[in-house]
């Protein structure tokens, strides 16, 4: 009797201690324990020494040196749930689809993830190493030249996978919120003359100014890590040192600001926008300033915490091509006196031979919610400013997520005009195709492409909202 008098007592002192406790844990802590986990890392990309550099056809040798050191940075996230999305964001020029072939079979294989776990972003500098997956990516190479292009994008594979095991050993309980701020040095780079669009400042062009921040904290409010948006190519600088650019720079800054976080640039849909003025190295890092600072002034508006959970979905669009050439006219192309025409033409001829000119492109789509706060949409490709801004006058309504669109994601294949920049014609519409490297380009994309492009966002971001099932096909 006394025994069970003992433990009744034991059990009521403990039940009434524990009531008393979670009611001053709950009055001291505020805000319930966070529902989200997160991890984040960074792993130096930078070449070991002197290689060719990617974003101009004009240079004619290797690096001289290092101005800043480019990086991958990968943030894993994770829902109560479970739920995953791993970010990946690199100081380079593109990212290949073989690239992300790679690292998607990777994450199957050793996590179990499926393509639409994984976000690939490149912020498009033009003062980076080439990246050369393919064997067509690599033919009429110099040995030597040859031999380095597959060093580096083994390198580089391994160093994505070390950054990504890395974010994932630091998973641990996470608070994300959204802000958001503006910067102004984008200005569109499309300027109508006589003989065309041309590539020059176009101050009455549109623009996407928006500086979209995703802030992750640890459990105790401190911030662990900054993804932000911009779209504006990096091209500041053309000489012949590694460094980010400007989004390189405006990394730097805000780790030196805020030491222990990582600073992951997020590229929008910049192809058809540039930061002007250019051309100096001071200017790359005056841009860098400008956004770094925006991103500071973000972090001091009203947050938009994270609740809820994430739903993450990826599908391919076919995007078809204009009809192709014909075999005369790429005959006729191959005499031309433009070494770059002559080389196109030729390499068009071979694939119509061999009956592998494309006649459409499965360019990946993906769409990312975070709980009720964020509606994200990675498109592949060089994305002109005109998706970002369709796509967020149809998607922001009052009271809903935010909508953040990045372009430069996952595949990086080649311009990627809307239709009003297709019929205007000139470099994004279709002039830039020649140069592109990974896969052979036939030519321009059909008028349809905007519209194909969009039929896919729209499905999946329908998918989000309802909780729909949707394919998660590669
Ligand atoms: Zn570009």
């Amino acid at each position: 009797m006394q025994e069970i008098n003992l433990n009744y007592w034991r059990t009521l002192i403990a039940t009434l201690l524990l009531a008393w406790l979670s009611t001053v844990s709950a009055v001291a802590d505020g805000p319930a324990e966070p529902v989200w986990k997160a991890g984040v890392s960074s792993v130096k990309i930078t070449p070991d020494g002197p290689a060719w550099m990617a974003g101009y056809a004009s240079r004619d040798k290797p690096s001289d040196g290092v101005e800043l050191d480019l990086y991958a940075k990968s943030l894993v996230v994770q829902d109560g749930s479970g739920e995953t999305l791993v970010v990946v964001t690199l100081d380079l020029i593109s990212v290949p689809g073989p690239l992300r072939k790679f690292v998607e079979q990777k994450l199957a294989e050793t996590r179990g993830l499926k393509p639409a776990n994984l976000l690939l972003n490149c912020s498009h500098t033009h003062s980076g190493p080439e990246i050369r997956t393919t064997d067509s990516a690599r033919s009429g190479l110099e040995p030597e030249r040859r031999q380095q292009a597959i060093a580096y994008v083994e390198s580089l594979q391994k160093r994505i996978l070390s950054s990504i095991d890395a974010a994932f050993v630091k998973l641990a309980p996470a608070r994300l919120s959204f802000q958001k701020a503006r910067a102004g040095f984008a200005m569109n780079r499309r300027l109508a003359s006589e003989q065309g669009y041309r590539n020059s400042p176009n101050p009455d062009g549109r623009v996407d100014h928006d500086v979209p921040l995703l802030r992750v904290e640890d459990a105790t409010g401190a911030i662990k890590a900054i993804v932000f948006g911009y779209a504006c190519h990096n091209t500041t600088l053309s000489f012949y040192q590694m460094n980010g650019d400007y989004a390189g720079y405006a990394q730097q800054y805000l780790e030196e600001a805020h030491p222990g976080i990582v600073a992951m640039f997020m590229m929008g849909c910049g192809g058809d926008q540039n930061p002007y003025p250019r051309r100096k190295l001071e200017l790359a890092k005056q841009h860098g300033r400008t956004l770094a600072t925006a991103v500071e002034a973000g972090l001091e508006t009203p947050k938009r915490e994270i609740s809820g959970s994430l739903k993450v979905t990826f599908q391919t669009a076919d995007l078809e091509y204009a009809d192709a050439p014909a075999k005369d006219e790429l005959l006729q192309r191959a005499q031309s006196t433009s070494e770059h025409e002559k080389k196109y033409a030729e390499r068009l001829l071979n694939e119509l031979e061999n009956g592998t000119l494309l006649t459409s492109y499965p360019a990946p789509i993906q769409v990312v919610r975070f709980g009720d706060a964020i509606l994200f949409v990675a498109l592949p490709g060089e994305t002109v400013v005109d998706y970002s801004l369709r796509i967020k006058r149809e998607n922001q309504l009052p009271g809903g997520p935010d909508v953040w669109v990045a372009g430069y994601s996952n595949d990086v294949f080649a311009y990627i005009p809307s239709l009003r920049v297709l019929l205007e014609g000139g470099y994004e519409a279709g002039g830039a195709m020649q140069y592109m490297t990974t896969v052979i380009q036939p030519g321009a994309f059909a008028p349809n492409v905007e519209d194909l492009l969009m039929k896919s966002v729209n499905q999946l971001i329908k998918a989000t909202a309802l909780e729909l099932p949707v394919s998660t096909s590669e």
